[in-house]
């Protein structure tokens, strides 16, 4: 068993988060016994890691030196595949910590503290070195580490600014967003109760705004989220809404929220919506249209907006010759993780801000792939 684990090591860095984390329909692969029964891949990941220990060895390196900027989820799959190629990898972090949203995005209950701090552990163990407080764009520029003996870099700096409602009442008092709320708790180990109101409403159909649901739900709060579409077609993964209903958290479908209620003192008392249904429109389509005709209100006095994040490029745009999108993503070549400067490339939310954890860790994988191809040549 010892041996699938490190033959699972050779094509995932982290199954640590896949065994937990990664989406139902990723166990649909056509994997069965010999009964022919469905056997869930994430089980067997997860069987692995918390079951047999993973002697990390100095890996051979007689490759070139590469600089890795964030350790989220794609730059450590992109550390490991260089790693794993003889390259010396060096993973740069502005934050104090490791991980990037792996170390603030998910509950205690979903992905404990201790899978990060083993990842982390084998990662050192192979050799790839971690620095940290180090804000890449202002310590550094791609020229300055390029110059410094680095053979390419990969920028994965991920997402960032949480997206506004754009509604009025968003800088109501009881209005945070779900990076917030997730780094109050996961990082600085506050107890949600001592600022939590008990009407809680999280806005947002993705896997965080489950996470903040459960956690609020947990301490009692009488919790609702409220997603645009139908019950089946919310982003999150199926297991952790089912989690979030079992629990007592309410789903509200087909809504949408059009402003923040406010009292005298300024704080959230609720959120004022309105339905929306499904109709063709004049191509025969089938799009969400909103029920002007009837608005109501849910009562609120925490609303927490997980509508989505933009990219985090907000020390990258002052790098001479880097180009964005139009949404401040970072612009990589057509399928390629090159960006518009040779040598550097580009991985995980900081191309696609939407990215799933799952989809971040393949891009690295990608992108490790393409540096290699460039440094090969
Ligand atoms: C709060 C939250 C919860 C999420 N929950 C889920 C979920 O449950 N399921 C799911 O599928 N997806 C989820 N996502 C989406 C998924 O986590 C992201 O798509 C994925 O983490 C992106 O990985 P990444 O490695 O690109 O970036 P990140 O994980 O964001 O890591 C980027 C790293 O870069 C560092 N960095 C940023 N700027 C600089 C700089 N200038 N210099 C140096 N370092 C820098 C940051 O400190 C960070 O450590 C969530 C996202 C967020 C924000």
């Amino acid at each position: 068993m010892g041996q699938a684990l490190e033959l699972l090591l050779t094509t995932n860095a982290l199954p640590e988060v896949t065994g937990r984390l990664c989406a139902e329909v990723f166990e649909e692969t056509l994997c069965q016994n010999r009964k022919g029964e469905r056997i869930s891949l994430r089980a067997i990941e997860r069987f692995l890691i918390e079951h047999y220990k993973f002697m990390a060895r100095p890996a051979k390196v007689s490759r070139s030196k590469v600089a890795v900027i964030g350790s989220g989820p794609a730059g450590l799959c992109a550390a490991w595949a260089l790693m794993q190629g003889g390259y010396r990898v060096t993973v740069f972090d502005s934050a104090s910590c490791v991980g990037g949203t792996l170390s603030y995005s998910q509950s205690e209950f979903q992905f404990p503290r201790q899978a990060l701090d083993a990842i982390i552990r084998r990662f050192q163990g192979t050799g790839i070195e971690f620095v940290t407080d180090f804000i890449f764009g202002r310590a550094a520029t791609p020229a300055d580490l390029l110059e410094q003996g680095f053979g390419a870099v990969l920028i994965a700096t991920g997402v960032g600014v949480t997206k506004s409602l754009g509604i009025d009442g968003e800088s109501a008092g009881g209005v945070m967003s779900g990076d917030d709320f997730l780094k109050s708790v996961n990082w600085r180990r506050e107890d949600p109760r001592s600022w939590l109101g008990s009407k809680v409403v999280v806005v947002g159909d993705q896997g965080p705004a489950f996470s903040c649901a459960r956690i609020a739900r947990r301490v009692g709060r009488d919790v609702t989220v409220v997603v645009r579409g139908p019950e089946t077609h919310v982003r999150a993964n199926p297991m952790f809404v089912r989690h979030a209903i079992e629990e007592g958290v309410k789903l509200k479908a087909f809504t949408n929220p059009v402003k923040i209620l406010t009292g005298p003192d300024g704080c959230v008392t609720g959120l004022g919506c309105r339905y929306l249904d499904y109709r063709m429109d004049s191509k025969g389509r089938m799009v969400l249209v909103e029920d002007d005709t009837a608005e109501f209100t849910l009562e609120a006095d925490t609303l927490i907006n997980v509508a989505g994040w933009d990219a985090n490029t907000l020390f990258l745009r002052d790098i001479p010759g880097l180009e964005f999108n139009e949404d401040a993503s970072l612009r990589t070549k057509s399928e390629f993780a090159e960006t518009s400067l040779r040598g550097v490339f580009a991985a995980g939310g900081v191309v696609e801000p939407e990215m799933s954890l799952t989809d971040a860790m393949l891009s690295g994988v990608r992108a490790a792939q393409e540096i290699e191809k460039y440094l090969s040549v």
